[in-house]
């Protein structure tokens, strides 16, 4: 490709409105451009990557078992009555009417579409299990689409559906989703966790998001690099490291005059302040007036608390003084009647804890659980922090965000039993198809290599997914050494299948290594004049900026073993 014919219009100035690295550089690039709120075109740059991705997703899938097919995009909204989901969907739906007032959506996914399809074909055990999947334009209202591709209103996706005869089939369907999945991501040149989304009633997982590692994530984790255990920070249950408060043990009041804050009372007794125990007050779902206790240096975590408490809500300051509470001096011992105390798992390691004292500028050492007070309830209640011990192998936790590229669930007969979707199994009985569900973020993932893979020249594309492998740049093109030397090595490279695209355009050095840069083309060839005169020119690796003089013989073999190589 002629970089002058070149569809990708870039842009010298960052978009005002591009706040992730991702959007940012896709639009400078002229790799996409928007067309409405969460719409985007993707131009010939992108589009060459996207089909990369597809291509990684497919190959995956194949091997796994999984048969590509291609469904509608607008599905008869009856289908969604069926399955119950019309309504509980919400906004995100799109819904619309056709000339005979009959009404459609646009699949956000496709599970009532398949069901649809295999409840009147998959009769018989024989013929299970079945894994279909399509790679597809899927559509979600979302309430604030944004962040380019990250969160769009119009996205591709690949949706894969098993159904199956038994849960150990599905089981098994499931493993090999996880395994492709995983390959997705590697091969994708995508740093990824699987991160427990859910869990089964026997305690395996029964969903897995793939969370690609990004400052930009909207899903914050905690991940141990031992054992590879992740989890979502709101999810992670672990029994945080507490230790005993101050004292001998008795109870003690101390005064404790302008400690009003767990890091004030800490540095008023010279302590850590996981030696301290926080103090929260809430009204529970049912209007419980409730004190609940957890280690100094963690937070309530608000989705464990709504487990543990249902629709609460913290205490105001009128709150605490109609329940007669002192605020910043609350604690366990000597509460005011009716109210109830829930303490955290990891407080059970603690045997003389550090609390208010429920009275004006003190606080009480040596709080003993049973002995000064009871509590009623415990629960596990706080988020889990970088550091914290693994709940699998107890070395401490590390913490980063992510961006949930794709996601296994196993659906079991959700759909299948309100769709009416069975088949005739061995003994003869008719039962529900047993379903998962497998969802790659097509777009998505494009959006987070870049996340991934980028500098403050631009995008630094992997191999496997970049939109052209090599790029040529000769420095002038008028020169009559260097455009030929240029031209040779080009069409050695193409004879090979590599991808090139050659920077024919007369324009200064400068414009062609930033565009190139920007473009983020793995291997970049630069032919100079001094440099192609000697028999040489330079190659620039852009993800290391490592440059080597290359003689012009070897340079495409030499280029032609690495891109295979790194191709995935
Ligand atoms: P999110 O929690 O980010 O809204 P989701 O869990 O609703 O996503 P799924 O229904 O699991 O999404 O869809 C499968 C995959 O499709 C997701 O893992 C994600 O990569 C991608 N995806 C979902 N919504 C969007 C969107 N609005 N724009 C781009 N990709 C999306
Ligand atoms: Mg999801």
């Amino acid at each position: 490709m002629m970089m002058s014919r070149l569809y990708a219009p870039t842009l010298k100035e960052d978009p005002a409105e591009a706040e992730l690295a991702s959007h940012r550089l896709l639009l400078r690039a002229g790799m996409i451009r928007k067309e409405a709120a969460g719409l985007y075109t993707y131009l010939p740059l992108a589009w060459r990557s996207i089909r990369k991705i597809e291509d990684i997703v497919r190959d995956e899938m194949d091997a796994a078992g999984a048969q590509e097919l291609m469904m509608p995009i607008m599905v008869d909204a009856d289908l969604w009555r069926q399955s119950g989901r019309i309504d509980a969907y919400g906004k995100e739906l799109i819904r619309f009417n056709d000339r005979h007032e009959r009404e459609f959506v646009l699949g956000p996914t496709h599970e009532e579409t398949i069901t649809a399809l295999v409840r009147n074909e998959l009769r018989s055990y024989k013929q299970l299990p079945v894994n279909l999947y399509h790679i597809q334009d899927k559509f979600r209202d979302e309430f604030r689409p944004r962040y380019g591709l990250m969160r769009g209103r119009e996205f591709i996706m690949k949706d894969a559906y098993s159904f199956s005869a038994t849960q150990e089939s599905l089981q098994e369907e499931y493993d090999k989703m996880k395994a492709a999945y995983a390959n997705i991501c590697v091969r994708c040149g995508l740093k990824a966790l699987p991160v427990v989304a859910d869990c089964g009633e026997i305690g395996g997982d029964t969903s897995v998001e793939y969370m690609a590692l990004a400052d930009a994530g909207e899903a914050s984790l905690v991940y141990c690099d031992d054992c590879g255990f992740a989890a979502d920070d709101e999810a992670a249950s672990t029994t945080v490291a507490v230790i005993d408060g101050p004292g001998d043990g008795s109870l003690t009041k101390v005064a404790t005059p302008d400690c009003g804050t767990i890091d004030e009372v800490a540095a008023f007794f010279g302590v850590p302040a996981k030696a301290t125990v926080k103090s929260l007050c809430l009204v529970d779902g049912e209007g419980t007036p409730t004190l609940v206790l957890v280690p100094g240096d963690h937070e309530l975590n608000d989705v464990k608390a709504e487990h543990a408490f249902g629709e609460y809500h913290l205490m105001d300051e009128d709150e605490l003084i109609k329940f007669g509470l002192r605020k910043g001096f609350i604690g366990p011992v000597n509460l005011p009647e009716g109210i109830r105390v829930v303490c955290d798992e990891s407080l059970k390691q603690a045997h003389q804890w550090l609390c208010g004292a429920n009275e004006e500028g003190f606080h009480l050492t040596g709080i003993e659980e049973g002995r000064d007070f009871a509590a009623d309830a415990w629960a596990d209640l706080v988020t889990v922090v970088a550091g914290d011990p693994c709940p699998h192998c107890g070395k401490p936790l590390s913490a980063a965000r992510g961006i949930e590229v794709s996601q296994v669930f196993q659906l079991g007969t959700k759909y299948s039993e309100a769709m009416g979707a069975t088949f005739m199994d061995e003994d003869g009985k008719e039962k529900p198809l047993i379903m998962g569900c497998y969802g790659v973020g097509v777009s998505r993932t494009l959006a987070a290599i870049v996340e991934q893979h980028n500098d403050e020249s631009g995008i630094c594309w992997p191999v496997s997914v970049a939109p052209y492998e090599v790029a040529i740049v000769p420095l002038d093109v008028n020169d009559e050494l260097v455009w030929p030397a240029a031209q040779k090595v080009a069409e050695q490279l193409a004879a090979e299948g590599i991808e090139v695209v050659v920077d024919d355009r007369k324009e200064r050095a400068g414009v062609k290594f930033a565009d190139a840069d920007l473009m983020g083309f793995p291997y970049q060839l630069v032919f100079g004049k001094r440099a192609v005169k000697g028999g040489n020119c330079e190659l620039k690796v852009r993800a290391t900026g490592e440059r080597t003089e290359v003689s012009l013989d070897e340079v495409a073999a030499q280029i032609a073993a690495r891109v295979f190589a790194e191709r995935a």
